[in-house]
């Protein structure tokens, strides 16, 4: 039987570059004969004529078109991608042409042997504004540091899973949530492609500094407990020293006799003793918040690659 892969676009605001985009799969669909495709756009509130252009390509019986009522956001587009697309394989592409379709083969490839995720690994070379720059590096490693999953630097959306895969990730149910994290969070056996993004064919990039930043703590948050958990620490830290210092001070009024220390440097220490103990109480319901969050993102709890035989029903 000929086995079948699934093209997921995310689409806002790329009037422009759909029927490029289109133009370009359809050539790698005829170079790579031997499969059957599905080309799947999911227009995420685009307000130019985007819609009217895919409209106008679905009448190729191989293009699913869906069309959003409002802008959702790039994850949630290629999340209902994945929820509606039937192919062995699944390969998430961006509109604008910077990830270059031209690799698909290649991609396939990797999956014939035996990968079950091919990531596209973005070359750092592309020229990004310096803000972003330092942003992303930023980003990357206070996760890298700070979270139990790792998200590969320069790692990007242009990636190919296999039909496993996509069966776990159509479990997840979190809203906010960083696709590319997800699918690492989920393990499976990755290979990588290393490419270069050419510059973006036509519009801008709509992913401005706020959406970005926004992404970023997300993620972080929903990967992460750091932040909280800091104020425990911090709390544990003030309670440790002004303990100390309060210790020394009482030596040196009742055991010395000496009056170095004002009545008022007594009060200020015991303050800030108090406040730390306040502060680890707040570490403390950032455990508790942290049992929760996890229960409430309801994550799947385990991941299975594959079952021989299944458990015999009762
Ligand atoms: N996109 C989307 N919804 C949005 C923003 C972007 O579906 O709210 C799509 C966009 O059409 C493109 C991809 O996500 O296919 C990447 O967007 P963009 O090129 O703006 O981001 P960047 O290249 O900076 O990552
Ligand atoms: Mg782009």
């Amino acid at each position: 039987m000929m086995k079948k892969l699934s093209v997921i676009v995310p689409v806002y605001n790329e009037e422009k570059n759909v029927s490029l985009l289109y133009q370009s799969l359809v050539q790698v669909a005829t170079e790579l004969s031997n499969y059957k495709f599905e080309f799947i756009f999911v227009n995420d509130g685009s307000k130019d004529c985007s819609w009217q252009t895919l409209k106008s390509i679905s009448a190729d019986s191989r293009v699913i078109a869906i069309d959003f009522s409002r802008n959702f956001g790039k994850e949630l587009a290629l999340t209902a991608g994945v929820q509606s697309c039937s192919g062995d394989a699944a390969i998430f592409l961006d509109a604008d042409l910077q990830h270059p379709p031209a690799l698909i083969p290649q991609f396939v490839k990797k999956w014939e042997n035996g990968a079950e995720i091919v990531a596209g690994i973005r070359k750092s070379t592309e020229k990004k504004s310096f803000i972003k720059h330092i942003g992303s590096k930023v980003f990357y490693e206070l996760m890298r540091r700070f979270s139990r999953n790792v998200v590969t630097q320069n790692s990007t959306d242009f990636k190919l899973i296999d039909r496993k895969v996509i069966n776990e990730l159509v479990k997840f149910t979190e809203h906010n949530r960083l696709f590319r994290g997800l699918i690492e969070w989920m393990g499976f056996k990755t290979e990588t492609i290393e490419f270069t993004a050419s510059e973006r064919i036509n519009g801008t990039a709509s992913y401005s500094l706020k959406k970005l930043i926004n992404l970023a703590i997300n993620s972080f948050t929903s990967f992460s407990l750091f932040p909280l958990k800091l104020a425990g620490y911090l709390g544990i830290l003030i309670t440790t020293i002004s303990f100390l210092l309060l210790c020394v001070m009482l030596v040196f009024k009742f055991i010395l006799h000496s009056n170095m220390f004002s009545a008022i440097s007594y009060i200020i220490v015991s303050n800030t003793f108090v406040l730390g103990i306040v502060l680890i109480a707040l570490g403390l319901i950032a455990l508790y918040i942290g049992q929760i969050h996890a229960e409430v993102i309801g994550r799947p709890l385990y991941v299975i690659r594959e079952k021989i035989r299944s458990v015999p029903e009762n």
